[in-house]
């Protein structure tokens, strides 16, 4: 069945050729999503075509968006940090051990509850807008654990990535080189046919720029796209090192040099900002006003994970990102859609013009602006993915 979603007051398509600025606002508009969960019209409302679809919804003056894409996100987990976040905001700092909680519990659980747990996440996301979303492994960090991990999130979604090194295993807490080629061997031959990018936790306490190098280029030798953890405590390699590998994103960009900014520039590479992880570890927001000054493709996601962003809410996000990051909600928006879809590579998802998947989100406001002028409000008033209504 296609629907035609008439009298849209605002209309984001992310595509500058059908309306204003980068957005491709439209006001006073319509949309048709076809029969084939496509959408097969987009435009002012006096253009609207002829028997344009089998039913047509009234938006009510409302504001109709891109779904969001969220490319950041680590669901297959078991357990909860609710303690370690109250000692954090007691006073309490973060450094990437944390994460070994999780391990433990994540290994215990039966894999029925690491779906049930990951399916009630992307349930949660869309919810709130969310209509693409990517999924890490990285709580298991045993072959069989990541693997287990990577089937899990390959039934939710088909943005997969494998992350064996996330930390390393605490099995082999005094001799991470073995590790490395734990993740760069039987590890990455039991999860690459599971997944389509390869991550590495690029920071102190984590994996260090050879380690990280090496890692990445096992991944690639594999057919695996590289995305980085990069500067998130601290200055470190990560950016400039997904730069140099051609890396689709690099996550957190928190801590960086002039040197980092000049290499995003002049790469492909987009700065995936995370500001729930900064929001949640009471730590220094990134700039993102100095990336966008500078020309970088800069994208939001929410980094949904049980130690240090417990969300899915990209609209939480971007309030974040305009309140806290100088970001304007326009590009605030963009980088939560358009900018989420550069850093997955996709050109399907992320705008509402022909041809693209039809995932949109209805809004209970007039424009998009109110998704940071009204933080903390669910404002979904309706979320299509593919074409479908939720
Ligand atoms: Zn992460």
């Amino acid at each position: 069945m296609s629907v035609l979603i008439d009298r849209i007051g605002s209309l984001v398509t992310n595509d500058p050729e059908l309306g204003e600025g980068p957005l491709g606002l439209i006001e006073d508009a319509a949309l048709v999503l076809g029969g084939d969960g496509r959408v097969a019209w987009a435009g002012p409302r006096a253009g609207i075509p002829q028997a344009a679809a089998d039913e047509r919804l009234d938006a009510g003056g409302r504001a109709l968006i891109p779904g969001f894409v969220d490319s950041h996100a680590h669901l297959v987990f078991a357990g909860d940090r609710a303690r370690e976040f109250a000692a954090r905001m007691a006073g309490e700092r973060y450094e990437a051990g944390g994460i070994r909680t999780t391990v433990a519990a994540t290994r215990a659980a039966s894999e029925a509850e690491l779906d049930a747990t990951t399916a009630r996440l992307v349930a949660e996301a869309r919810r709130s807008g969310t209509t693409t979303i990517e999924c890490k492994s990285g709580y298991g960090l045993t072959v069989a654990d990541e693997a287990r991990s990577l089937a899990v999130a390959g039934r939710h979604t088909d943005e997969v990535t494998y992350l064996g090194a996330h930390v390393v295993a605490p099995e082999y807490a005094d001799d991470p080189a073995a590790y490395v080629d734990l993740v760069t061997g039987p590890m990455l031959d039991a999860c690459a046919p599971h997944a389509r990018w390869i991550d590495v936790f690029c920071e102190q306490g984590a994996f260090d720029g050879d380690q990280a190098r090496a890692i990445l280029a096992a991944g690639i030798e594999r057919g695996l796209v590289p995305r980085v953890h990069a500067n998130q405590l601290g200055h470190g390699p990560g950016v400039q090192l997904a730069v140099e590998l051609g890396a689709a994103s690099a996550d957190h960009v928190t801590h960086t040099t002039d040197a980092d900014v000049d290499a995003l520039v002049q790469g492909d590479t987009v700065a995936t900002l995370l500001p729930g992880a900064e929001f949640s570890t009471r730590a220094g927001y990134p700039d993102a006003r100095r990336l966008l000054d500078a020309g970088v493709t800069v994208a939001l996601a929410a980094d949904c994970n049980p130690g240090t962003s417990y969300t899915t809410s990209l609209p939480f996000c971007i309030a974040l990102a305009v309140r806290e990051m100088g970001m304007t909600p326009d590009e605030a928006l963009w980088a939560a859609t358009a900018g989420g879809a550069r850093a997955l590579r996709r050109d399907d998802v992320g705008r509402l013009s022909p041809g693209a998947r039809g995932d949109a989100v209805l809004l209970d406001a007039p424009s998009h602006l109110h998704l940071a002028y009204r933080p903390g409000v669910a404002l979904a008033a309706a979320v299509w993915q593919g074409g479908a209504r939720e």
